[in-house]
């Protein structure tokens, strides 16, 4: 790898005076800009020439890591392919070059995709209306919450103000209850990983008048279907709050079971995990927020017209894609594949709540503590043979969390490639525990150090002076 060009800022590769650019000829004249206008003092651009400018994205781009690249098992996360036909509908010019101020006869297209969609999601969750404004999961879930909040002051029952979040909640939910101006109330979990109906019970006698709402995620964050639902739902409805499904981990669930079916009011469904758009890095999303019969009313507008449509776009073309016949495999392939994975590594990794589980699962760290390699070291090490690590540290649950999602898509001899890799790993950390404390060793970047990045972190750069530098 060449250096120069290697993990530098393009400033770094400027040289006074080069150029990579040369301006088309200018057939129009001179139009002077008003002086007060005008900067003081030069831009300080990096000055390149074309190639090297070429040389140094494209070795950046070479640094990325996607799913079109390299297996992803990165928990809660739902790190799926994401089909190319997608693209190729979310870019058709007639949708693309769409503007939100165009009059509403002109755009009768887009409606009727955000229209069929919602039908769509409907047919799939059992909950009859949706809105596509939340550009996110999270912003789904506050959506939801304002639409439970509204519904409690139609009521006149000012009084609701807590939310029961499971302890194994992703951090969305209780953060979104906080910023909705709700309180959190945590319900335990048993030993099996489900939601405790006795703990929920005694928050429901205590608390009950208090309580707005109950958040549930199903499958839940460490991949096990809850299966007292239909007793919560009764708890929670008897007490006069509403049920919240986050529907993030929808994606085992696809054609298997329906939310609005098991006693459900409101859920969000999280276009860009289960209806693949590809959305590493940290977007683009899109959390529509579907409601029973009775709430659509109290949906509030959380963004400007009809949020991320080009995600509405590829949600779309992914379900008529599958059909109604094959969607229903993605939830069975998907459960299929963690279990796999969880069956093939769980003599050597910690494996703490030993069930079937749908589409991921947590191990505990390695079984063999003694070595003192730890689940960051397992994640690190895993960087150097080329995959994306698991999500670690959540939930938390456990000390050592390393939690995987293979995704319905990935064929066996990537699984068992996979599954290999980590017994490697394993076998590693009995023989030469350094090495993993030290992982990873073939990335541009080592090991950082977590806490100063946290702490301390350098988000501009510092020009050293003008041009060249
Ligand atoms: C991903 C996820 C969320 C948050 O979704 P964003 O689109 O990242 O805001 C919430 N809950 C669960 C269970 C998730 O997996």
């Amino acid at each position: 790898m060449n250096n120069r060009l290697y993990g530098n800022l393009i400033f770094e590769l400027s040289q006074e005076g080069r150029r990579g650019y040369s301006l088309p000829r200018n057939n129009f004249g001179a139009y002077p800009i008003p002086q007060e206008l005008c900067r003081q003092t030069e831009a300080a651009l990096p000055e390149c020439d074309e190639l090297t400018v070429v040389r140094h994205y494209t070795n950046l781009s070479n640094n990325n890591f996607g799913v079109d690249t390299g297996f992803y098992p990165l928990g809660s996360c739902t790190m799926k392919y994401n089909p190319k036909i997608n693209e190729e509908v979310a870019a058709m010019p007639q949708f693309q070059n769409l503007h939100p101020m165009q009059p509403a006869q002109t755009v009768r297209g887009a409606q009727a995709v955000i229209a069929l969609l919602g039908r769509s999601l409907s047919e799939l969750t059992g909950l009859p209306h949706f809105t596509f404004k939340p550009y996110a999961g999270a912003h789904g879930e506050l959506t939801g919450l304002m639409t439970i909040d509204s519904y409690h002051r139609e009521q006149g029952d000012l009084t609701r103000k807590k939310v029961i979040v499971p302890d194994s909640a992703h951090g969305t939910n209780p953060a979104s209850a906080a910023v909705c101006g709700l309180e959190i109330v945590e319900v335990k979990s048993l030993a099996d990983g489900t939601v405790d109906v006795e703990d929920l019970r005694r928050i429901v006698s205590e608390q009950g008048p208090q309580i707005a709402a109950m958040m549930m995620t199903n499958p839940n964050t460490l991949g096990l279907f809850e299966t007292h639902i239909p007793e919560i739902a009764e708890l929670i409805h008897g007490c006069g709050a509403l049920m919240y499904y986050d529907g993030a981990n929808l994606n085992p669930m696809l054609g298997a079971c329906r939310p609005g079916d098991m006693g459900f009011d409101v859920m969000h469904v999280n276009l860009h995990k289960t209806f693949s758009t590809p959305h590493g890095g940290g977007g683009p999303g899109a959390g529509p927020v579907g409601v029973r019969e009775g709430l659509q009313h109290l949906l509030p507008a959380v963004s400007p017209y009809h949020g991320n449509f080009g995600v509405m776009m590829r949600a779309y073309a992914y379900i008529l894609s599958l059909g109604r016949d094959h969607v229903k495999e993605v939830g069975a392939l998907a459960t299929l594949n963690a279990n796999y994975i969880k069956e093939s590594l769980k003599d050597v990794y910690e494996l703490p709540i030993d069930t079937l589980c749908c589409h991921e699962f947590v191990f505990d760290g390695l079984k063999d503590k003694s070595t003192g390699v730890t689940t960051m070291d397992v994640a690190k090490r895993l960087l150097d043979y080329g995959y994306h690590a698991p999500t670690i540290y959540f939930p938390l649950l456990f000390h050592e969390s390393l939690m995987i999602e293979p995704t319905e898509n990935e064929s066996k001899e990537t699984l068992d490639e996979f599954i290999a890799v980590m017994r490697q790993i394993a076998d590693e950390a009995q023989t030469n525990p350094d090495l993993l404390k030290t992982a990873p060793h073939t990335t541009p970047i080592g090991r950082v150090d977590d806490v100063l990045a946290a702490k301390q972190p350098i988000v501009t750069y510092k020009q050293m002076s003008n041009g060249n530098n």
